[in-house]
């Protein structure tokens, strides 16, 4: 349970004085809904206010605080504001102006004659100096004025004073908490403590350390708590697995090819971790066309040798039935028994899988998240490989955990190279393997930007190449920003090529259609009976189909380099050369301009990355923008890879010396794990 120090701050929004339900509904749009969301709302900079008693041209627009007094008084009507004319020590006339205020109100606000201190920005207006809606008050309430403004984001209808008014009101909330962060390090950076840091940062006075600290805090909760998941795993009941090779062997030597040394390696670290008994947790990442499935395959044929099951986990539908179709190629005639199961499976057919998974007469289970629904039970599973592991998150693999009785190894592949300050954020509780070599004799793919008034040229281009007997890609754009809502583009630009092309069989496949459906289209595609296949991303990860050798991807720039990479690894899988045509749209930023050119020099998928994540963004990377998983509210991406290797260290630290959650800084660690929502580690370490 979270520590009832913090309950004061994760109470709602309402609760605190002043806010209603409109209020309440004006912070919720900003993600304020609970008083800890204001203290993660931070200012993004802090106007400096000019006090001066002479007012004049060089201090137009500059916020200013000076004395004034009022003169005169005009009330407004239609759309004139309300005007008072006010003079500052030197005898300048200034008019303050509101907008639906009364003359009455602005005499009780400042009565002729009487000074007054007015703080606002100032500004021109025809011939006259200006301050719009400026801040009145006595004298003697001077030193009530911060100097220094903070500057918040904010909504339609919420001011910048409200949100100060109300992050102050949150920091009282703030309890003297006990430090979590090693001493040394502390001194060595010269860190502020917590409560401090955060308090310099709402008020824009802390310069660096404030912001460094608060970011440190929040990557070494997240460090902590993928730590304490590893270490959970560890000490869980797992089973070592050790093949005797009779069917690894067999398969290999069948092979019309022999192992990358990179497959070697990785399935030799893959094997090495089976055959402990601690559960493995791996991450495999290799390149589209490095081969993992077959990485994947032996190790699934070793923990059937061991007598175990094993499953793979796959994130579409169209790939799971792929993946089942290649493996069971691969094993034809071999003593292995291979199912599929995925939500469309339904009636006799499933309950005769169902009932051979649970006799252990199935040793290898391929399907979609239907493999692990409640009534599916696994006579004893040993092995799950997850394909394309950016698809599925931290809860996931945590679920995943749960569902056998002793946990099973995990292996989770995935073709987007992950550079390494994201693994450490995102997969910090697994090893990983990196196959780094394709295999020989692949022909690289030649990349090509083209600019739109080539449209017509590509289209003639891209007839030629289908009526030789070629086949190709046609990748639509993103259009709303995720995958739904895509389909209209590509219907229409199906229909267009149609028109443009009466010879050619065209296919479209899209997130919309139904599963059977896209089945249907991909298999008529691998089966050559369509030529060109227009398509949303639902083909970005996995799907195989060597003849394809031309890809051409629409409004390229609206795409991630990582996608881009992923896309552009559906060809070049054959041993014909291949061909990606990047088509970009007219008008390019230098930015937009650079990726592209770099997607046209290098196949390298780590660089592409590296690349992806400096311009982009994690959540890109991982597809997890949508999800909010991993996000990070006070570390940006830059504060992120600064500090995870320290915050990791850090993290390791406290959990092997210092008595992990046990010991008074474990102690402190534990409010840190829940005041930044990362305490499913802490959950996890009390039921294990
Ligand atoms: P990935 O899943 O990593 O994108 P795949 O496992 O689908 O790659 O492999 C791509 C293709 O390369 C497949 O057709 C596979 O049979 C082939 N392949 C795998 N390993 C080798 C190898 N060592 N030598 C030659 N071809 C290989
Ligand atoms: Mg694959």
């Amino acid at each position: 349970m979270r520590p009832s120090i913090l309950n004061a701050l994760f109470a709602e929004s309402s609760s605190l004085e002043g806010v209603g339900p409109a209020l309440v509904r004006q912070l919720a749009r900003l993600k304020i809904n609970r008083v800890v969301d204001l203290l993660w709302h931070l200012p993004v900079m802090a106007i400096e206010r000019v006090v001066t008693d002479r007012l004049d041209e060089t201090l137009v627009g500059r916020p200013v605080v000076t004395t004034l007094t009022a003169q005169n008084v005009e009330e407004g009507y239609g759309k004139r504001p309300l005007r008072v004319l006010a003079a500052d020590a030197a005898g300048t006339v200034v008019e303050l102006v509101w907008f639906g205020q009364t003359g009455a109100w602005a005499k009780r606000l400042m009565p002729l004659g009487e000074p007054k201190i007015v703080a606002g920005k100032l500004d021109r207006f025809g011939q006259s100096l200006r301050m719009s809606h400026p801040d009145v008050l006595a004298p003697h309430q001077a030193a009530r004025l911060p100097m220094r403004e903070p500057v918040y984001p904010l909504t339609e209808g919420l001011t910048n004073r409200r949100l100060a008014g109300l992050a102050a009101n949150a920091l009282k909330r703030l309890p003297g908490l006990a430090e979590w962060v090693e001493p040394s390090v502390l001194t060595k950076h010269g860190w502020p403590s917590f409560g401090d840091a955060l308090r310099q940062a709402h008020a824009v006075t802390g310069g660096p350390q404030a912001q460094e600290r608060l970011a440190y805090d929040e990557v070494l909760a997240n460090q902590l708590a993928l730590l304490l998941v590893r270490r959970d795993t560890r000490t869980r009941k797992g089973r070592a697995l050790v093949g005797d090779g009779r069917l690894t062997d067999a398969l290999k030597a069948r092979l019309p090819f022999v192992l990358t040394a990179a497959q070697s390696r990785v399935g030799a670290e893959i094997a090495g971790d089976m055959a402990q008994a601690a559960p493995m947790l791996r991450l495999l990442q290799g390149d589209v066309g490095s081969g993992k499935t077959l990485v994947a395959l032996m190790a699934m044929l070793s923990a059937v040798e061991a007598g175990a099951q094993a499953c793979l986990l796959a994130p579409t539908e169209i790939l799971a039935r792929q993946h089942a179709a290649t493996l069971a190629g691969m094993l034809e005639g071999m003593p292995v028994n291979l199912g599929v199961l995925t939500g469309r499976d339904k009636g006799r057919g499933r309950k005769e899988l169902l009932a051979a998974l649970k006799s252990g007469e199935l040793d290898i289970l391929v399907g979609t998240h239907a493999i692990f629904q409640e009534e599916v039970a696994y006579h004893d599973l040993g092995l799950v490989v997850v394909d394309e592991q950016h698809r599925f998150g931290v809860a996931q693999r945590l679920m995943l955990a749960a569902k056998a009785r002793a946990t099973p190894h995990l292996l989770a592949m995935t073709a987007t190279p992950i550079p390494r300050t994201l693994e450490l954020t995102n997969f910090g509780e697994m090893d990983s393997s990196r196959i780094d070599e394709l295999p020989p004799g692949r022909q690289p793919i030649e990349t090509r930007v083209m600019a739109p008034d080539r449209f017509d040229a590509l289209v003639e281009g891209l007839e030629r190449h289908l009526s030789g007997g070629g086949q190709a890609y046609w990748v639509c754009p993103l259009v709303s920003g995720s995958e739904d809502g895509d389909e209209a583009a590509a219907e229409l630009r199906a229909a267009f090529l149609k028109g443009r092309m009466p010879d050619a069989k065209i296919g479209l496949v899209h997130g919309r259609m139904k599963p059977a459906e896209k089945d249907a289209v991909m298999a008529a595609f691998a089966a050559r009976e369509i030529g060109l296949l227009v398509a949303t991303t639902v083909i970005e990860v996995g799907v195989d189909v060597p003849n394809a050798t031309l890809m051409i991807v629409e409004a390229a720039e609206r795409f991630g380099l990582a996608q881009l990479h992923q896309l552009r690894g559906r060809v070049g899988r054959g041993a014909g050369k291949s061909v990606c045509v990047l088509l970009r749209s007219g008008d390019l930023t230098e930015t937009a301009r650079a990726r592209l050119a770099l997607m046209r020099e290098t196949n390298d998928g780590f660089r592409i990355a590296e690349e992806d994540l400096k311009l982009r963004g994690a959540g890109e990377i991982l597809g997890t923008r949508q999800s909010g998983e991993a996000a990070f509210k006070l570390a940006d991406p830059e504060a992120v890879a600064r500090l995870v290797g320290m915050a990791h260290d850090d993290a390791r630290l406290l959990l092997d010396r210092d008595g992990g959650l046990e010991g008074p800084r474990g102690a402190a660690a534990r409010v840190l794990l829940y005041l930044f929502e990362r305490e499913a580690g802490v959950a996890l370490l009390r039921s294990g």
